[in-house]
């Protein structure tokens, strides 16, 4: 896919607020700090498209993108900040499992996870949250550049290990570096071929 054209749309916290779901949608979510704006800038090529938040965890909206006038990109806020409040966690949860719930043009939530780390309980208790929702999902392991490619597959192989645990399936799973723009056309394809179906 070439990205002719991405644009901001809105933000906001209430699906009935979101664009009309007349086209298909992904989300993009992750720990906060785990490169979702990087990898959406580099998706989009556009450098300040999704902003890094000065204060982490703060942002608590859905941001909707229009790409190539054809899909949705949207860009939820991240989780496992340590700072935030009880109360702005609790709000997080019920404005990410309404949107998860009730908008009904999501087509795939992209979650990204850290490649540099072993199986973290945020991650997997969201994947498994995902899963329990029938919402479908990939993971994308993020910073790819930061370590070797051994580590890396060590780190996958950690999750999937512990996924098939308590699923019989396995998602899709992409390695991204948005430093060294790795993975971009795998992520790009992926789309291409679920909106082609
Ligand atoms: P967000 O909070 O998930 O949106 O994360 P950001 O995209 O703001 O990235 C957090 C930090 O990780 C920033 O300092 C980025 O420069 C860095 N970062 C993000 N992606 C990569 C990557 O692929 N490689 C490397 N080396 N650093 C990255």
């Amino acid at each position: 896919m070439v990205i002719k054209e991405a644009k901001f749309l809105m933000s906001n916290t209430r699906v009935e607020e979101c664009p009309a779901p007349d086209k298909p949608e992904y989300a993009f979510i992750g720990r906060s700090n785990v490169g979702k704006s990087s990898l959406i800038n580099m998706l989009t090529e556009h450098k300040g498209l999704a902003k890094t938040s000065a204060s982490p965890g703060k942002t608590q909206l859905i941001n909707h993108f229009l790409i190539n006038d054809t899909w949705y990109l949207v860009d939820l806020p991240g989780y496992g900040y340590a700072k935030v409040s009880k109360g702005s966690r609790d709000d997080w949860r019920k404005m990410i499992n309404y949107y998860f719930q009730k908008r009904e043009n999501l087509t795939c939530v992209f979650v990204l996870i850290d490649s540099r780390h072993e199986p973290m309980k945020t991650d997997l208790d969201f994947i498994n949250h995902l899963g329990q929702l029938g919402v479908p999902f990939v993971l994308v392991f993020t910073k790819a550049d930061k370590q070797s490619s051994v580590k890396t597959d060590s780190t996958i192989a950690a999750y999937k290990r512990t996924l098939l645990q308590t699923w019989d399936e396995l998602p899709n799973i992409f390695v991204t570096s948005s430093e060294k723009r790795v993975g971009r056309d795998e992520l790009l394809a992926f789309i291409d071929g679920v909106n082609a179906q």
